[in-house]
């Protein structure tokens, strides 16, 4: 197997961070020879705002408002941890990023530095009902109901034109994924459509 480069895609709830978690185990089965790097923005972001520090206590705001942390902390967050994590031979999986036209630049940037051809976009999309249902179940201390409709209204437009974007470059190969499903249902469709089951 080739190396391969995943970008999960999709709005909060979509489930892509499942998603991407079970890719990496179906990866390190599939390819035990090859390790696999799993960056996750929000992750990280939510990790930096519990330290206590005055960065932290900072992000706990705007992570709190359910608003995307500013561009210079999120490009730097990525670009430490592939600085730390990747050493040229593994597969790599990006969660969470990018969310902006800034981010798709550095995304593009950074596809290009390390050499990552053909990178997958996996786009998880739901109906905004089905995201606020489980947004709602999850409850997230930055998951309040306004929060989530204020993010669920922001995404649906941003998406379109960060996906509109990534398809204009023929490098990125789009997988359209219908997250309405159950977990083993749209689990097994990306298996499916990365040619992976
Ligand atoms: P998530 O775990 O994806 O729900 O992200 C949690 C929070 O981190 C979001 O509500 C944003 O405030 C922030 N965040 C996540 N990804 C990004 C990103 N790519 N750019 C800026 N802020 C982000």
């Amino acid at each position: 197997m080739n190396q391969q480069t995943y970008i999960f895609l999709g709005p909060q709830g979509s489930g892509k961070g499942t998603h991407a978690i079970e890719l990496q185990n179906d990866l390190a089965k599939l390819d035990p020879g090859r390790p696999v790097v799993h960056f996750e923005m929000g992750k990280n972001l939510r990790d930096i705002a519990a330290q206590n520090t005055y960065t932290g206590e900072l992000l706990k705001e705007i992570i709190s408002r359910g608003e995307l942390v500013p561009f210079n902390i999120s490009s730097s967050v990525l670009s430490s941890y592939l600085m730390q994590n990747l050493n040229g031979n593994e597969h790599l999986i990006i969660d969470g990023f990018p969310r902006s036209d800034t981010q798709m630049e550095v995304l593009d940037a950074t596809m290009a530095f390390y050499k990552r051809e053909n990178p997958t976009v996996v786009h998880i999309n739901i109906s905004d009902e089905e995201g606020l249902k489980r947004l709602l179940l999850r409850g997230r201390a930055d998951d309040t109901e306004e929060n989530i409709k204020k993010r669920l209204a922001w995404t649906r437009a941003e998406w379109e034109r960060i996906l509109a974007r990534l398809t204009k470059n023929p490098i990125y190969r789009i997988l359209e994924i219908d997250g309405d499903h159950s977990i083993e249902e749209v689990h097994r469709d990306i298996l499916a459509q990365l040619k992976l089951a």
